[in-house]
């Protein structure tokens, strides 16, 4: 087994050690030591990175840290590197200082939000995952409303600001029992290893912790969402809480310049956006329709034969118009067949006739479809297909298009 040097000191970042094993695992290479400050991937919280040096000045990166079954202490280096370590060498370990404090800020900053929300509503943690960017604790509960997140929140940061002392003990399990955790480990053995913020909470955990409250710096609640635990919450703490806070800042304060407007003015400029963007597209449709009536009566002036089938090709113009035109040109008619085009490089094409005729539009359309590499179908009264852009050319389709009229008018 690995000697922990992080379960007695969280701030401990350079140490000396000797190697125990070397060897490849999946692609990479593996160290085992026989002590280290690395922490490795577990309880919720994520691995140290940092390097290895030699006597030599060489130096290998630690990419990742990993715990085994068995309590070894796996430590990936790249596989380029793998010939510099043998069994019985010294090498001096020194850890990502920055990104162990963040760590720490993380996870101590939820033993204590989650202690607020046991201690104000009674709803226990059941997960806590920390992520790159974002850390999610997963509450026992049905509902927690904003005004209750808020309350948790503020007596988090209250606990914070007290800059409370982080004691780590170790006590038998039966011993453990009887002190009224948080939170027992599922599997345990030897001595519990507890993590006692004073006079608030007090639970088993091996991760690393601050030696006063005050360290975590703040705790920021993000949001909240229902899954199927409970409820998530999001959450960022210290210097995190910091960076995420000047990201939202800068976002919002970008936004408000778009609409010149001041950032607490934004939801309801937005909704005023959305309500003329509204306002907009129904205007929109209206004219459309006019104007598909309007050309619609045009084409049908100058349509001759029997049926009178019609033809045209609208590349400024989409779907949306077309099957509106469509619709005005057979609607309330007996004898109309209307076979349109729209759009510019991509395609795509309506048939249509006047309810009760004898032709099957569904099937024209997919014969035609057949011919230029598109796909569709339909009804035998509409029918709908598209081709890919640059699949053919408009002079085809115009060509196309006269070609089925004709045949369609054949006696
Ligand atoms: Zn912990």
């Amino acid at each position: 087994m690995t000697d922990r040097l992080y379960y007695h000191d969280s701030f401990l970042y350079d140490f000396d050690a000797h190697i125990v094993a070397s060897f490849a695992r999946e692609g990479r290479h593996a160290l085992v030591l026989d002590r280290t400050a690395f922490y490795p991937t577990s309880g919720g919280q994520i691995f140290d990175t940092g390097k290895f040096l030699l006597p030599d000045q060489r130096e290998a990166r630690v990419e990742e840290v990993a715990d085994e079954e068995d309590g070894r202490i796996l430590h990936f280096v790249s596989p380029e590197h793998a010939a510099w370590f043998a069994p019985g060498m010294a090498v001096r370990g020194a850890v990502d200082a920055g990104r162990r404090l963040d760590h720490i800020q993380q996870h101590t900053g939820q033993h204590v939000l989650s202690a607020a929300f046991i201690r104000l509503f009674d709803m226990p943690t059941v997960s806590f995952h920390m992520g790159d960017e974002i850390c999610t604790i997963d509450l026992e509960t049905n509902s927690l409303s904003a005004a209750q997140f808020q309350q948790a929140e503020r007596l988090a940061n209250s606990v914070v600001a007290e800059d409370r002392g982080v004691a780590i003990r170790f006590v038998p399990l039966e011993e453990a029992r009887q002190l009224g955790l948080r939170k027992l480990p599922p599997r345990q053995t030897g001595d519990l290893r507890l993590i006692d913020i004073r006079d608030f909470d007090l639970c088993a955990c091996g991760g690393t912790h601050v030696r006063a409250t005050g360290q975590i710096g703040c705790i920021l609640v993000r949001k909240t969402e229902k899954v199927k635990q409970g409820m998530r919450v999001e959450f960022v703490c210290g210097l995190r809480a910091v960076a995420t806070a000047r990201q939202d800042f800068t976002a919002l304060t970008e936004a408000a310049s778009l609409l010149s407007a001041h950032m607490h003015e934004l939801p309801q400029q937005i909704r005023k956006l959305q309500d003329e963007s509204k306002a907009a597209g129904k205007a929109q449709h209206k004219l459309l329709e006019e104007l598909a009536e309007y050309q619609a009566e045009r084409m049908l002036a100058g349509a001759v034969g029997s049926p009178r089938v019609v033809t045209a090709s609208f590349p400024e113009r989409d779907a949306v118009f077309i099957k509106l035109l469509a619709q005005k040109l057979t609607a309330g008619k007996n004898d109309v067949v209307a076979l349109l085009a729209a759009g510019d490089g991509q395609l795509t094409m309506v048939f249509a006739q006047s309810p009760g005729m004898k032709s099957n539009m569904g099937q024209t359309l997919k014969d035609a479809m057949a011919q230029l590499g598109g796909r569709g179908g339909g009804s035998a009264e509409l029918a709908q297909g598209g081709m890919p852009a640059g699949a053919a050319n408009p002079d085809r389709i115009a060509m196309l298009l006269k070609e089925i009229a004709a045949k369609l008018q054949q006696p």
